[in-house]
């Protein structure tokens, strides 16, 4: 192992991984340590929504702003990593039904229906695009922009991507301690002691040890996830459905994922029986014919929550040397691209909006 470089990215889920993309690409010199292998933890749990429009919930226009850039930055590099990694990211096309049973359900649309590019349709319009849909309908929002992807090759295609453009990635290696001596960080880790100019802490669920080592008063506290992917005979669901935070979103191969628990505070990381009858019961809620079909896998994981459910994306309030991308709760897939560039544009000085680093800066006020 080389025992200096420029940038050391902690951490190798998706965010690390885009990061270190985004940072080799303009001839960085970065390194990624990575204690498990790459994109095991949260990032494989999840179910892929690109859900810029289905996630927003009204409050705050620059992460709604910054979700779309992200989402349109992915019509940008699945090519471009493609072509780098051979890895197709799974880019399914066909959007997000977000589901009313009620008149009560339609008004709580209201926020996203407001917007430009999201469109009630009626119940029988919603049967004409997905005819096994549940008959309790009384319409829709439906959001074709909101793609999704396939998370663990994404991270994937962004790792290799950076090894081409000559990123160093160590997996198995866990970073125990960070510390300053001038102007250099030695970052002990399981595998030797390793220094760099600048460090990025991209630890997902498991950076509160970080925050504490660097002086930091913040939290990331867990919010646990279940997911079951299924198959069927010859029920093809064609769009994500959505209602209540549960989703079940179809993959290009047929299968389908059905999503997903919300437990906080929880740092167990088995799949509960508990979580998947209620996955069942609300998966059979909105698409009756899951109930027949195959079960393929279960899985569960960490996602990174912050006070306010927006992530942190920027400086150490008083070392600049130091930068965090943590806390993408819900939304770490869709940001990911976003989040890397920023990040890259951080440390290469060049512009970002200035909305977009106050809306996400380490000690930004706590409103809530
Ligand atoms: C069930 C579920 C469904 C989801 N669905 C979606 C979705 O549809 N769309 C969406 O956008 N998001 C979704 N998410 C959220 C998304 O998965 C996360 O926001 C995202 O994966 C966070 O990425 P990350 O790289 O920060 O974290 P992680 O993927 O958890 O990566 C953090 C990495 O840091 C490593 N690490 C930790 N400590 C150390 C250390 N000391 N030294 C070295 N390495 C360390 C860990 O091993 C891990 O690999 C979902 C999450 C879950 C759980």
């Amino acid at each position: 192992m080389q025992s200096s470089y420029d940038v050391v990215v902690i951490g190798g889920g998706i965010i690390g991984s885009a990061i270190a993309y985004y940072l080799a690409k303009d001839q960085v010199e970065v390194a990624v340590l990575e204690e498990s292998r790459i994109g095991l933890k949260a990032t494989s749990a999840a179910a892929g929504m690109l859900g810029a429009h289905s996630e927003y919930e009204g409050d705050g226009k620059d992460f709604f702003t910054f979700a779309r850039y992200s989402q349109a930055l992915y019509s940008k590099i699945q090519d471009e990593l493609y072509g780098l990694s051979g890895i197709d990211i799974g880019c399914k096309k066909g959007g997000i039904l977000k589901l009313a049973f009620s008149e009560r359900d339609k008004k709580e649309l209201g926020t996203i229906l407001a917007l430009p590019t999201v469109t009630w349709l009626e119940a029988n319009e919603v049967k004409n695009l997905e005819p096994d849909v549940s008959p309790h309908i009384i319409g829709a929002a439906y959001i074709e922009e909101d793609t999704s992807v396939l998370p663990y090759r994404v991270c994937q295609a962004f790792f290799k991507g950076a090894q081409v453009y000559g990123a160093s990635i160590f997996e198995h290696t866990k970073v125990l301690k960070i510390q300053k001596q001038q102007d250099t960080f030695q970052i002990d880790t399981t595998l030797g002691m390793i220094k760099a100019k600048r460090v990025v802490i991209a630890t997902g669920a498991w950076s509160n040890p970080f925050f504490q080592q660097l002086g930091i008063e913040q939290q990331i506290t867990p919010v646990k996830g279940e997911c079951i992917a299924v198959e069927g005979r010859s029920t093809l669901l064609k769009h994500t459905i959505f209602h209540d935070k549960y989703y079940i979103v179809p993959r290009n191969n047929g299968e389908l994922v059905i999503g997903a628990t919300m437990k906080g505070n929880d740092w167990s990381e088995h799949v509960s029986l508990d979580g998947m009858e209620t996955l069942i019961q609300k998966a059979k809620e909105l698409f009756p014919a899951v109930g027949q079909m195959k079960i393929n896998a279960a899985w569960s994981g960490l996602r990174p929550q912050t006070f306010d459910q927006k992530p942190f994306i920027g400086f150490h309030p008083h070392d600049d040397a130091i930068l965090f991308a943590t806390g993408h709760y819900r939304n770490g897939i869709l940001l990911a691209p976003a989040t890397g560039e920023m990040i890259a544009s951080f440390i290469l000085k060049k512009a970002v909006k200035k909305e977009w680093v106050e809306a996400f800066q380490m000690n930004r006020p706590n409103r809530r």
